[in-house]
């Protein structure tokens, strides 16, 4: 793209066609951004702080004590980077290796399980560049991008012209939401919403591959069969379809089998082709799931030991913690103190915690040792994986002194 353009790490959709105005070494106006990604990006610019016990101190003694708190665990936990570069992603996997750790992020409790079958290839996916060009019909199900990426709609799936879809959504696109309550994307697609009890996803796909097969409908909630072969031919006189996948439904399934088996059926069935993309939110969780599944074969839930990686549930932030199996914290961007539930985070308490934010958080204020870095995208440059697996690079805005999460991870390595 011409021109002095930024990219936005607000969310899993890395806009990339942003313009800034700087005034005073700090951004002033943002331009293209939605409400999200304007508050984004105008953080950044303060001083580089790291604290030991609370108090200010030198990034050398920080990156000492630190690196003092890490060799004397036995099994520490690496948790977040979600919001971290594909370098600094990079780099945490080595330390990991090096120091027999546990690594996990928040997909472990989120996405995870649907970017894993996608990497093993178990459906068929797609860009947001090709349903830009060429989506026809859209499923929001368990998901409200309007919210959790505002330009969702707007930048890729629904209302844009593309390549062959000139005449944009009034004539050529068609978005559906399934959801529990009436979203505020729901209410974009009108009568397009089909409104599930909570928990009703599997009988409602099971009865949706009824109706694309040619058999009728039925729920045990009564969804009324008539509505249900109306979706049925919406999606099966797709040319190019895409369900948008949130945790709404994902956290509805016991297992991914269902849906798997729906975009199989629909692809066996429907006029084209069609596709699935989880809605990614964090804008590097899928980059983090990607460079740990291209070093281990799996995304998340690791723990090293001599060079090998085990996996399995028990290797979750939240089953370690709650098992206390881990005996000391690196926290990169993350803020499971505030964000998970209290019964499992107090142990976390109990063991010293590094933190690596650009944000002061609840975490951050209870760890033992504190680094602020750089906002990334604002502050810091490097590369992210978008939501649909699209490699995005992108150049800092402003100076600062304040270090990145690669740099303090290179350092603590270092101090080992
Ligand atoms: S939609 Fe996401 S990436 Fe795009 S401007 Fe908003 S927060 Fe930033």
């Amino acid at each position: 793209m011409e021109g002095n353009y930024y990219v936005c790490t607000g969310c899993g959709l890395l806009c990339d066609d942003i313009e800034v105005e700087l005034e005073k070494d700090s951004v002033s106006k943002v331009y293209t951004a939605c409400r999200v990604g304007v508050a984004h990006m105008k953080e950044g610019s303060r001083e580089a702080v790291s604290q030991v016990d609370g108090k200010p101190a030198e990034e050398a003694s920080a990156i000492e004590k630190a690196a003092e708190i890490l060799k004397n665990a036995k099994n520490p936990l690496i948790f977040g980077l979600g919001t971290s570069t594909n370098e600094a992603q990079k780099k945490a996997l080595e330390l990991a290796k090096k120091l027999n750790a546990t690594l996990d992020d928040t997909s472990s409790f989120c996405l995870g399980p649907v970017v894993e079958a996608l990497l093993q290839e178990k459906f068929n996916t797609c860009t947001l560049d090709d349903v830009r060009h060429k989506g026809d019909v859209m499923v929001f199900w368990g998901a409200d991008p309007s919210d959790s990426h505002p330009r969702h709609l707007s930048k890729f799936s629904y209302f844009p012209r593309g390549e062959q879809k000139q005449k944009g959504w009034e004539e050529e696109r068609t978005a559906i939401a399934i959801d529990v309550r009436k979203s505020h994307t729901a209410k974009i697609c009108g009568s397009n919403f089909f409104q599930i009890p909570p928990g009703g996803d599997t009988e409602f796909i099971n009865a949706l591959i009824d109706g694309v097969s040619g058999k009728l409908p039925k729920t045990s909630y009564k969804f009324p069969p008539k509505r249900l072969l109306e979706l049925a031919n919406m999606l099966k006189g797709a040319k190019f379809g895409t369900i948008f996948m949130g945790l709404g439904l994902l956290y509805s399934l016991d297992d991914l089998d269902p849906i798997i088996r729906l975009v199989e059926v629909l692809n066996e069935k429907a006029k084209g082709e069609f596709h699935l993309i989880p809605m990614v939110g964090h804008y590097n969780m899928r980059g983090f799931n990607e460079n740990l599944f291209a070093e281990t074969g799996y995304v998340n839930c690791v723990k090293f030991e001599n060079g090998e990686a085990k996996h399995g549930p028990e290797y979750s932030t939240v089953e370690a913690l709650k098992a206390k199996a881990v005996d000391a914290a690196l926290i990169i961007g993350s803020d499971p103190l505030a964000s998970l539930p209290h019964s499992i985070v107090k142990n976390l308490l109990d063991i010293p915690i590094i933190s690596i934010d650009p944000c002061e958080t609840l975490t951050s204020r209870k760890a033992k040792v504190h680094f602020s870095t750089a906002v990334t995208g604002v502050e810091c440059g490097g590369s992210a994986t978008r939501m649909d697996g699209v490699e995005v690079k992108f150049d800092p805005i402003l100076e600062t002194k304040r270090p990145t999460d690669e740099e303090i991870l290179t350092k603590i390595m270092e101090a080992l």
